[in-house]
């Protein structure tokens, strides 16, 4: 099937409202500029799904930064030819007033717990309703079976398995592994910003987090956080975290059994350019 492009809310549910059959929807939500990362996923939805529905919307609500919003790279022409080499079914191209037709002032408040108060949530104040503002009216329009995501954001992650519990617990959310460059870094539409020497700079994120996997022993972990800060540092890098967290609770862990599941997260500025990343250990 050639894939159809959606604008309209209402077009969309009279597309599935005419299907004869109960089609297993696969969703992949996206802010386009699209890369191999984003292909990954659909490439796992369409294994798993009758219909692959990818979603294309820069959702203002969750930049805490205006200038990160205004410089959000942009490049559809490439994302639609992108998506209909992958095979994707259908393109959901809203406009703002589609996803927010009320407004954005005054919008639902989501009860995300501790998870907003750490890390991203702490850093950028406000994002994670913005992504579950987002999420909840696109799962309402496109009601899909199953939500395809990447571990690059983990965080996220697990913000949207807590609202799909309280909001829409028959959404089932698949998280993908993170697909990288070849020199590790991890592929991120915001690395389009990145100059040439940035993206050198760049990949000591991924040295930093492998330095934490590979040094990490049982006790105090202040000492492995600071030495994975100065690499980052002697890479022009200004740091907002570099943490290590429980990999199922998510709280943060200061010193380390030697037994319990850690992910280690890192959160840093090249220039203008947040970049995020993690690994589990
Ligand atoms: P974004 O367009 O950045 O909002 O990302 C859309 C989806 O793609 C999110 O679920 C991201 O976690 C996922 N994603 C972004 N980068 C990668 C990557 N390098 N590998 C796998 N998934 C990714």
């Amino acid at each position: 099937m050639k894939m159809i492009i959606f604008k309209h809310a209402k077009e969309l549910s009279n597309f599935f409202h005419l299907q004869k059959v109960k089609n297993k929807i696969g969703f992949v939500p996206t802010m386009g500029a699209l890369h191999d990362g984003h292909i990954f996923l659909i490439e796992q939805a369409k294994k798993k799904s009758n219909i692959v529905i990818c979603s294309i919307f820069v959702n203002p609500t969750q930049f805490n930064d205006v200038n990160d919003y205004k410089k959000y790279p942009v490049s559809l022409e490439e994302d639609i030819k992108l998506l209909e080499f992958t095979g994707t079914d259908i393109l959901f191209l809203p406009g703002i007033d589609e996803i927010y037709p009320t407004g954005t002032t005054e919008l639902e408040i989501y009860d995300i717990g501790f998870l907003e108060t750490i890390l991203e949530g702490k850093f950028r104040p406000g994002h994670f309703q913005g992504v579950c503002q987002v999420v909840s009216r696109l799962i309402k329009i496109i009601q899909p079976d199953e939500m395809f995501m990447g571990q690059k954001d983990l965080q996220q992650c697990l913000v949207i398995k807590r609202l799909l519990n309280m909001t829409d617990p028959s959404v089932h959310l698949v998280i993908c592994p993170t697909v990288r460059e070849p020199s590790g870094l991890a592929m991120s539409s915001r690395n389009k910003r990145l100059n040439e020497g940035q993206k050198s700079s760049a990949i000591a994120i991924h040295r930093a987090l492998l330095y934490i996997k590979n040094s990490i022993s049982p006790g105090q972990l202040d000492q492995i956080k600071n030495n994975a800060a100065f690499i980052l540092a002697q890479n022009n890098f200004k740091i907002d975290y570099v943490e290590l967290v429980d990999a199922e609770t998510f709280e943060i862990v200061s010193t380390w059994n030697g037994k319990q599941k850690l992910a280690v997260l890192i959160a840093a500025f090249l220039g203008d350019v947040r970049l995020i990343d993690n690994m589990l250990l």
